[in-house]
């Protein structure tokens, strides 16, 4: 079997679908995409299909992870990191039709019958977290995820902290001491500021607090573990086992790496057990499409050391588009109870509506993170 084409598409909100098709007529899907760089993720994508795919054999995935991220004298980072994310879920996907088989059986089997996964909740107000917690709830999840703050100070003062202090108490709230809610930094703070902020959050036992500090701040992300009893999580931003060990190193107790960023199936499965080694869970980003998403699925299967997962499902940057728009059997992605069932179709699982990709392609409005300022015009973290 060879490969003899590689495609890609740009679809709303703003992600990007990557296609593998085969002589056998086998063929495999990956999202490789960076939110807000699609078009340079897509540019690297052919680059390095047209280098190391195109008329090679698609089931020689770990020779080609390793060409890929290592054939070229400068390597690594977000784009090209995604854009081997993206062809290496899609080579898995043609694995695991090749062999008739889940990737979750292929990487040993699954270790667990029901993933648990939580999702959004995106009020600015405490009045508005505890109505769509509540929301939540009601439609049977038993984890969501808030931004702890809105723009802010790197060092909050008092009234910085209250807001956040109050965030968390109207999360708890609505969600009684048997739910869960994590609390996403963004790396808004200073170090120093965020030691301040997290210690306002532990009469409210977030399940974790992501991103207190900036993923460059990493050598600084001990002295915020070292100050709360919180367990601190980050990884979304790092793309590499060897990104990930300082964090390891550091303490953290949840470990964030992106399916669709950190080099795909194959690297993102050696940084669970990376993580294991230091008794660290894995809570994979994905608030990303359809592909990501049974991706990280596929991991959380075949993964002791797994926790929860983040997902897409009428997340706020979610618009003119949702996840299950380009999907043919959106049963894979019903939630039972907050979690979603072991896939059992061959590959990564998901039966991708070929036709509304295509139409879609090319029809994204290019997204971009807002760019905020401080009230003195200097430039704030998003
Ligand atoms: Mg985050």
């Amino acid at each position: 079997m060879k490969i003899t084409r590689v495609e890609t598409f740009a679809v709303p909100p703003r992600w990007l679908m990557c296609r593998i098709e085969t002589d056998d007529g086998l063929v495999g899907w990956g999202e490789p995409v960076v939110e807000g760089r699609a078009d340079t993720v897509r540019t690297a994508v052919h680059e390095l299909a047209d280098q190391f795919l195109i008329g090679a054999d698609p089931l020689r995935i770990e020779d080609h992870w390793q060409l890929m991220t290592k054939g070229s004298f400068y390597r690594g980072g977000p784009v090209l990191s995604s854009a081997v994310a993206g062809l290496d879920q899609a080579l898995w996907d043609i694995a695991g039709k090749a062999y008739g088989a889940p990737v979750h059986q292929l990487l040993g089997g699954p270790v667990r019958e029901r993933a648990r996964a939580y999702c959004w909740v995106g009020g600015d107000e405490p009045s508005e977290i505890r109505d769509q917690v509540a929301a939540q709830v009601e439609a049977g999840f038993t984890a969501v995820k808030m931004n702890g703050s809105g723009r802010m100070a790197r060092l909050p003062n008092v009234a910085d902290l209250n807001e956040v202090a109050s965030r968390a108490e109207a999360a708890r709230e609505a969600l009684g001491p048997s739910g869960d809610f994590a609390v996403d930094f963004h790396g808004r703070f200073s170090a120093a500021g965020a030691i301040k902020a997290v210690q306002v959050l532990e009469p409210y036992a977030p399940m974790f607090v992501e991103e207190p500090v900036l993923p460059e701040y990493t050598h600084l992300i001990g002295r915020v573990v070292d100050a709360t009893t919180l367990p601190i999580a980050t990884g979304e931003r790092l793309f590499s086992r060897t990104e990930a060990l300082p964090a390891l190193q550091a303490g953290i107790a949840i470990l964030q790496p992106d399916l669709s960023h950190a080099g795909g199936i194959s690297e993102s499965r050696r940084i669970a057990s990376l993580a294991e080694t230091y008794d660290v869970a894995i809570a994979p980003h994905c608030p990303l499409g359809p592909l990501a998403l049974a991706a990280s699925l596929q991991l959380a299967f075949c993964t002791p050391n797994f926790l929860i997962q983040e997902q897409s499902i009428g997340i706020h940057y979610n618009t003119g588009a949702e996840l299950l728009d380009y999907v043919a059997d959106p049963e894979v992605f019903r939630f039972h109870d907050g979690h979603l069932l072991r896939p059992t179709a061959a590959g990564l699982g998901v039966e991708i509506d070929e036709k509304a990709v295509r139409r879609a392609d090319g029809t994204a409005e290019s997204w971009h993170n807002p760019v905020w300022r401080h009230a003195d015009g200097s430039f704030a973290e998003w």
